[in-house]
Parts: structure tokens; C-alpha cells; sequence
């Protein structure tokens, strides 16, 4: 049955203009949602039907990186629920809210091609009703790296994902280690309020270049862009002066990612972190598994990207390979 508030986003209408329309028989039937009720309900018969339920959650402007957790979850599932949302909860005052780049239209398409099911598109006054007063706080671990320059931004996230976990109902949550702190936050989260779904972690998407896929490098000028990929070509430095340099000291190790970052560029360091991944803490040594993660602003625009490493000669980590690059992957 088919709500007012339901729309059904398959067939052969192409949302994209100009875009040849395909033959029926090709083309993946796609559920559109604006209403959590409606959302709630189809979860629901999905999963008494005994389906599996992955979920994506998105700010839109879909791109590779969204694409890979799309098919990791199709790959794991039965059913694909990508969210769309612009959550206004996470971003800060003078933040890129208002520009943040929106699509709706491609990124329907985009989602049927990748074979979602259904896709929640809510509007704001669904989320945020004028009664709404929930807020999730997840303490410490949400006030330094990217928490220190957007005080609030974690809790509006956490806030986000808990409502829409009790909206779609998922059996797994699929999220990018590109947002590491966001990531472990968020299983932070689900371990302590005993929330009965599990996250699989997906590597981040690379341009050819090493830049980390991201909605906001379509917004960066030229010549930013081309200064960008300096962000990931400093982890790969870092990385090689670990494994091959045996550098294991993390001041030294920041002091030639900055150089690197900066010399000729007009990159704005944020921070760089060399931290314990699990608990965000600084290491007075590199030892086991260490998390660098960088965030830069070129001009308006704020980037982030980390990598992970097990320094060889520490305590090893499950499911990290020792010194493994993550490959550049291009689209
Ligand atoms: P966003 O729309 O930016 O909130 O991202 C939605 C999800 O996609 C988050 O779990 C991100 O970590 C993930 N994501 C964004 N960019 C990438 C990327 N380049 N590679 C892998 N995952 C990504």
C-alpha cells in the first residue's frame, strides 16, 4: 500500500534529464520514503518477511564512497536502505549547511543503479518536529580532532543516527573509516545503549590522485584541488617513515607530515592526530595500532582524512593487516 507521504522511485522515469530511459525489465524498482512512519512500516515487513536490512546513512550529493557502502551492503543483505539528510544538528553556525551541495534527483538515480531498495528522504520538520528535545552526548571522546573546531557537531550526529536506527530498524549499519572519529563514536554509541545492530567498517574510496573521495572536493577551486591530494600523500609519508624509517616518535612524525602539507601550498593545517584509535588518546610513542588523521581547509572548504597503522613490534590488532597501504582506488 502506497501512503500519501510514499512515492514509488522505480520504473522506467529517469529523474536525470536527458538521460536515455531504460528498458523496464533492467531497471531495479526503488521505494521512496519521506515519512519515518511509512520508512518504519516497510522495515517492518521486511524484516517479519525475514529480510536482512542494511542501512546507509548519507548527507546525499552520493558519490564513490557512498557507492562502496551501498554495495558492501548489498553484498551482506537482503533489503538496502540508503538515508538522504541534511541534518542540520551537525553542522555549527557559519557552517556549510546552506551550500552543502544537494541532488535529489541524481541521487535517486544513482541509488537505483546501485540496487537500493528504498531510499528515506525525510525533510527536516519530519525529523525535527517543534516538540523534539532529544539530544545524545557521547562525552570526551567528541570534543577533540574534528570536535574541537565544531563544538556540538558529534552530538547532532549521534542524535541523527539513533533516529534514524529506530526508523529503519537496520540489522547492520554500514559506515566509512574516511569519518574515523564518527566511526567509533557511533559504535560507541551502540555498544553502550545496547542497540541491537552491527556496523561493518568500509575502507575509504580514493580518488586517482589519493584525495579522499567527498562531497565537498566538487567545490574546491582548481587550484585547491590540485593542492588537496598533498592531505593523503602526507599519511603515505608518515606510514613510510613508521614502517621503513622506524620513526616512532609522534612529534617528529607531525613536524614532517606539516612540512610536507604546507611547504608551497595554501592548505590551513586544522590538526593532525597520531592518536590510540580506540581511544582517541595521544601516544607518547607509536606502538600497535595508531590513527593518523589530518583536517585541512583550503579556502571555504574542510577536508579529513586518516589512516591506520600497526606499527610492527607492538601489540597486534584484529583485522588490520601490519604496514598494508590502503590502496589509491580511482572512479
Ligand atoms: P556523508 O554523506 O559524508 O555523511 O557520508 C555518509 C557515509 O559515507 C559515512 O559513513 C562516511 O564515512 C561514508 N563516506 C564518505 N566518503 C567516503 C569515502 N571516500 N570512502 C568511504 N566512505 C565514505
Amino acid at each position: 500500500m502506497t501512503t500519501g507521504k510514499e512515492k514509488r522511485a522505480g520504473g522506467s522515469q529517469s529523474a536525470r534529464a536527458g538521460k536515455p530511459k531504460a528498458k523496464d525489465k533492467d531497471v531495479h524498482t526503488m521505494k521512496r520514503f519521506q515519512s519515518s512512519e511509512s520508512q518504519r512500516r516497510y522495515s517492518r515487513q521486511m524484516r517479519d518477511k525475514g529480510k536482512r536490512i542494511g542501512f546507509v546513512p548519507t548527507l546525499g550529493a552520493l558519490h564513490e564512497g557512498h557507492l562502496a557502502l551501498i554495495r558492501k551492503a548489498r553484498s551482506q543483505g537482503d533489503i538496502v536502505v540508503v538515508s538522504i539528510f541534511v541534518n542540520p544538528l551537525q553542522f555549527g553556525p557559519g557552517e556549510d549547511y546552506d551550500r552543502y551541495p544537494r541532488d535529489l534527483a541524481r541521487d535517486m538515480d544513482l541509488a537505483r543503479e546501485n540496487g537500493v531498495d528504498a531510499i528515506f528522504v525525510p525533510e527536516v520538520a519530519e525529523m525535527y518536529p517543534p516538540e523534539f528535545a532529544a539530544k545524545i552526548s557521547m562525552g570526551p571522546m567528541t570534543e577533540k580532532m574534528c570536535g574541537a573546531s565544531r563544538p556540538g557537531h558529534f552530538d547532532g550526529v549521534c542524535t541523527v543516527v539513533m533516529k534514524l536506527l529506530g526508523v529503519v530498524q537496520p540489522h547492520r549499519l554500514y559506515l566509512g573509516r574516511k569519518d574515523a572519529q564518527q566511526l567509533r563514536i557511533l559504535e560507541r554509541m551502540i555498544e553502550d545503549l545496547n542497540l541491537d545492530v552491527k556496523v561493518t567498517a568500509c575502507p575509504t574510496v580514493r580518488e586517482k590522485d589519493g584525495l579522499a573521495v567527498s562531497s565537498r572536493n566538487v567545490v574546491l577551486s582548481k587550484a585547491h584541488r590540485e593542492q588537496a591530494p598533498r592531505l593523503y600523500a602526507a599519511l603515505r609519508l608518515a606510514q613510510r617513515e613508521i614502517l621503513v624509517e622506524h620513526v616512532r616518535d609522534p612529534q617528529m612524525l607531525t613536524r614532517k607530515m606539516r612540512e610536507h602539507i604546507e611547504s608551497g601550498s595554501e592548505i590551513d593545517i586544522e590538526y593532525i592526530a597520531v592518536i590510540d584509535p580506540e581511544t582517541f588518546e595521544d601516544l607518547p610513542t607509536l606502538t600497535g595500532r595508531v590513527l593518523i588523521a589530518v583536517a585541512a581547509r583550503l579556502g571555504d572548504v574542510r577536508l579529513i582524512d586518516n589512516i591506520q597503522i600497526n606499527v610492527p613490534g607492538g601489540r597486534m590488532a584484529e583485522g588490520f593487516a601490519t604496514g598494508r597501504t590502503p590502496r589509491p582506488s580511482g572512479r
